[in-house]
């Protein structure tokens, strides 16, 4: 049996980032660009304005107000898309469109808001001359040639995956095409005698044929483009001429008979056309894989197609689609985040597992009070496609666990995320351990001040057996919680406290969203059965013995010195617990 991380790692070593091409800009979205892009124009070509108003001279409206406006005389106008055919001299301005180039001897430009026009048209008053109400610095309103972009600079660089934004850039630089790497071809095979296609009239003993469909709606996701190669029958003379056709796309995926027993005539068929490898693969649903390479027809540039056996039930091949073909495809396209969204979430139902393997269970999580939750609803079989349909997430049970309780934090994939997602960072938490009177308030308070001087933004949790310091009797927020209110919370200008009754101590992982994303670092005084990293205080003349297991620390702080495996280092020497904590953590 081999390890999820064994198998992909297999699976990637086998495809290649494949060639670039040129093609219309539009048709490029989503797909990794493979030349430099850099810009031969400044954008905005010429300083213009940012409004529509008057362009004049920020000097002539110096001390201008509406009580006493400076008067300008009015000697032409502009518009987006031509050329000002005058010069603005002192005294002067020229009625300025948004977008229309800055004319000549002007600096500013005044929005017609701040001006007399108004007024002076509904009057049917003279507008050869305008009057000014505000006092404009130089460069009001006014945006500057290449303030965008500007000439020669690299403006999109080579990697970068082209969204709406980026394909917006290249038409403002007048490109119609891009160089980006070519989608890969997936050709896509159901096996079974069993199976019908989706317009057939289904017959006894036969079902429709699902994975064909899911397997390639998968491929168009992830980017590629599926060739579908229909169903093969569970005979060597069908299989073959099915894959056969197969055999020019840059990835062959079948769906069934590689189970046990069964897998005979694909094991054959695939003999004869390449490489074929079945492998177990440490994970439920899914376990039966088969991995190998074909023969390429008309050679192509390496004249090998990988071809990756799916399971045939429709749950399978799913998940072993997204662990192992997603990844494969998003390298074939030259992406480098290949690794599935994935989050924290508190289960809301207990799962187990039996066989120790890594279980993915189909969930579906929703965002309440900041934190994931995700539920498991209805039955899990792996045939059942439907759960699937119920499911926005995979929670990842791993294999060293028996299963996880109610309430516990798992890992989720998300199934819908876009790869960038994903790619969130964790809130580091460390929590400082050790028994009574070790120095934990000590360190947390050097470390504290140490990651402070290193420009960290600091969030300290405290475990306390006692009461809480402001909840003090006689304080206001006392006598609130004595009528009987769940929670108290005081504001001030520069401080937040919120005191929430509860009827169990809530774990770290629960307390986080609370305590919120926008610190760099949270550091915790005791919570030892969590399972957040820990760092233990050892103190000698408190014994040899440690509070906590080696295989729960991280690190051990000591003003002696123990006989283990464990980093040490010794009480005082801030700075590297600190570095250590920087390197391991961020
Ligand atoms: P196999 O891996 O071929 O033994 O198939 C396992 C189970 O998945 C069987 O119940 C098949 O009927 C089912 N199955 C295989 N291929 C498909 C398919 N393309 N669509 C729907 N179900 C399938
Ligand atoms: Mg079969």
């Amino acid at each position: 049996m081999i390890s999820v991380e064994e198998a992909l790692e297999k699976v990637l070593s086998y495809v290649e980032v494949l060639e670039p091409e040129q093609k219309p800009i539009l048709d490029c979205l989503e797909q990794v660009l493979a030349e430099d892009i850099y810009s031969t124009i400044d954008i905005p070509p010429l300083d213009n304005s940012a409004m529509d108003g008057y362009a004049l001279r920020a000097k002539d409206t110096r001390g201008a107000s509406e009580a006493s406006p400076r008067y300008v005389v009015v000697v032409g106008e502009v518009a987006a898309g031509s050329m000002p055919t005058k010069e603005v001299r002192p005294g002067t301005a020229i009625r300025i469109m948004t977008g229309a180039p800055l004319p000549e001897g002007a600096d500013a430009v005044v929005r017609f808001e701040d001006t007399d026009e108004v007024n002076r048209k509904s009057s049917g008053g003279d507008l050869s001359q305008i009057g000014i109400l505000c006092q404009a610095k130089k460069g009001l309103n006014v945006r500057g040639r290449g303030e965008d972009i500007a000439k020669g600079n690299l403006i999109l660089e080579k990697g970068r995956v082209l969204r709406p934004q980026e394909i917006g850039v290249l038409a403002s630089l007048g490109r119609s095409t891009a160089l980006v790497i070519r989608r890969p071809i997936v050709a896509v095979l159901a096996t079974g005698d069993e199976l019908i296609g989706v317009d057939q009239p289904l017959a006894p003993g036969k079902i429709h044929d699902s994975n064909t469909y899911t397997i390639a709606a998968e491929v168009s996701r992830y980017g590629g483009i599926p060739k579908i190669l229909g169903i093969g029958r569970d005979t060597v003379r069908s299989l073959t001429e099915k894959i056969d056709r197969g055999l020019d796309a840059d990835m062959l995926i079948t769906s069934g008979g590689v189970s046990k027993g069964d897998y005979d005539i694909v094991k054959d068929v695939l003999a004869e056309h390449g490489e074929v490898g079945f492998w177990t693969v440490c994970m439920k649903p899914g376990k039966p894989i088969a991995f190998g390479v074909m023969k390429k027809v008309g050679g192509g540039k390496k004249g090998k197609v990988p071809h990756l056996g799916l399971p045939g039930n429709p749950v399978s091949s799913m998940i072993t689609f997204e662990q192992f073909a997603r990844p494969a495809i998003l390298k074939m396209m030259g992406k480098k985040i290949l690794a599935k969204p994935a989050i924290r979430a508190i289960i809301e139902d207990d799962v187990v597992n039996t066989d120790g393997r890594r279980l993915f269970a189909r969930v579906n999580v929703t965002k309440r009070g900041g934190q994931y939750y995700a539920s498991v609803n209805g039955p899990q079989g792996s045939g059942i496609l439907t759960s699937m349909a119920r499911a926005n997430g995979l929670a990842v049970i791993p294999e060293s666990s028996r299963g996880v309780k109610a309430g516990d934090m798992v890992e989720v994939q998300m199934l819908d995320w876009g790869e960038e997602q994903g790619d969130v960072k964790k809130l580091p938490v460390v929590s400082i351990v050790g028994k009574s009177q070790s120095g934990k308030t000590v360190l947390m308070e050097q470390l504290i001040a140490e990651f402070k001087r290193r420009g960290y933004k600091v969030a300290a949790l405290k475990h306390s057996h006692g009461g809480m310091e402001i909840d003090h009797p006689g304080k206001d927020s006392w006598r609130f919680a004595q009528a009987g209110s769940d929670a108290v919370c005081i504001s001030s200008p520069d401080k937040l406290a919120f005191i929430k009754n509860l009827n169990h101590e809530l774990k770290i992982e629960e307390i986080m969203p609370i305590v919120g994303p926008e610190f760099d670092l949270v550091l915790v005084e005791g919570f030892r059965k969590s399972k957040t990293p820990k760092i233990e205080v050892h103190r000698k003349e408190l014994g040899d013995d440690l509070l906590c297991s080696p295989e729960e620390l991280l690190a051990i702080v000591t003003d002696g010195s123990l006989d283990t495996d464990i980093n040490q280092f010794p009480w005082g020497d801030t700075a590297a617990i600190a570095d250590f904590i920087e390197k391991n953590l961020f």
